[in-house]
């Protein structure tokens, strides 16, 4: 099955409630063979409304962050552990994540990352494979609005970047 393929299922998907109250489906994005993947929690209003992970207030932080330590956001994966926008951006309940940690298994095996990331607490959920590095780091939206998380986070970046160099 190829990524498209892959994606058309999950755009179709209603395993858990959470399909109800989104406007698109996000399953994430960023090439095949990164070696970085970085797993957040959900989706928020920004995300379902374009259907792209990460391109709210904290993914722009992210991605600039990333910039300032030489990561191109497109030379990494980037994906949510439910793939549909919560009810009050709350955090997704236990039998969703269940329900949708399926389709970040497989996502896992397609793009075979050396690292992944994981950002903020519903991220530790992401399955542990042999042979794959975890990281967790502070959630970019943390490390917008608090001075000592953004240090922290800044320096957990700097840290990746010299991993992956
Ligand atoms: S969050 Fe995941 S399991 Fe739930 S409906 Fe969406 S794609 Fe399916």
């Amino acid at each position: 099955m190829s990524m498209e393929e892959f994606n058309t299922q999950i755009c179709s998907c209603q395993k858990c409630r959470l399909w109800k109250g989104a406007k698109h489906v996000v399953p994430g994005e960023g090439p095949l063979g990164a070696k970085v993947m970085f797993v957040g929690q959900n989706p928020g209003a920004d995300e379902d409304e374009l259907g792209r992970p990460f391109v709210g207030r904290s993914g722009k932080y992210l991605t600039k962050t990333l910039a300032e330590y030489g990561i191109k956001r497109e030379d990494v994966f980037i994906t949510n552990i439910v793939k549909h926008v919560s009810p009050e951006n709350r955090k997704p309940f236990d039998d969703e994540i269940r329900a949708c940690l399926p389709y970040l298994i497989a996502q896992i095996n397609f793009i075979k990352p050396k690292i992944i990331v994981l950002l903020g607490a519903s991220a530790k959920e992401t399955p542990r494979i042999d042979g794959i590095e975890y990281i967790q780091v502070i959630h970019p939206s943390a490390a917008m609005r608090f001075t000592k998380m953004r240090e922290k986070f800044r320096c957990q970046i700097n840290e990746l970047a010299k991993r992956i160099q």
